[in-house]
């Protein structure tokens, strides 16, 4: 059984990440995509880990092989709990490659991990959550770049955000 998993902040999940999510998915026998609920961070995501999981479930319904989880902690010690042998990550850029490299080296000195980079598609290689984040913030339309689902919690997060605290 080959296993992989698709590791991110995914906040929000974007068309982007569904692209890599829906590839790694038809090389490998099952996905797990898991998602950083590390506390220390919880501050700085537009979204809590449950909002962002439940994105993710909705996101990942179509493909029967892919399943969603949080972890806290190494990345690593999550592959060595689940069996899982190989990291897929997407590359955007060359400036995505350097600091990938790095911690595709660290983690397979760590465990018995590979780290599988998939290109990103052409159409998708400027996307990044932070930035639909900052579009979106200023009113720009990012309905191409985000599921249905993620623009409507997307549009209603940031509107309390402007009101001044729900949800923060
Ligand atoms: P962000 O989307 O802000 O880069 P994440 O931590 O949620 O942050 O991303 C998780 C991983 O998803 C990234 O490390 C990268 O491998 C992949 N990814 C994200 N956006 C894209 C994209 N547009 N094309 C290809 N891969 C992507």
């Amino acid at each position: 059984m080959r296993r992989a998993v698709c590791p991110g902040s995914f906040d929000p999940v974007t068309n982007g990440h569904i692209d890599i999510v829906s590839r790694a998915s038809r090389l490998f026998d099952e996905v797990v995509v898991a998602i950083g609920v590390n506390k220390a961070k919880a501050s700085a995501r537009l979204f809590s880990a449950d909002e962002r999981i439940e994105m993710l479930e909705l996101a990942c319904a179509p493909y029967p092989n892919v399943s969603v989880a949080g972890f806290d902690g190494l990345l690593t010690t999550f592959c060595e709990q689940n069996g899982i042998k190989a990291i897929v990550k997407g590359l955007r850029a060359v400036s995505d490659f350097d600091y990938e490299l790095q911690m595709a080296q660290m983690n397979s000195s760590l465990v018995d991990v590979e780290t599988v980079f998939i290109p990103t598609s052409p159409e998708y290689s400027f996307l990044a959550s932070s930035l639909v984040k900052e579009v979106a913030t200023f009113g720009g339309d990012v309905s191409r770049l985000v599921p249905p689902f993620v623009l409507e919690r997307l549009t209603k997060r940031l509107a309390e955000r402007a009101a001044g605290g729900a949800g923060e």
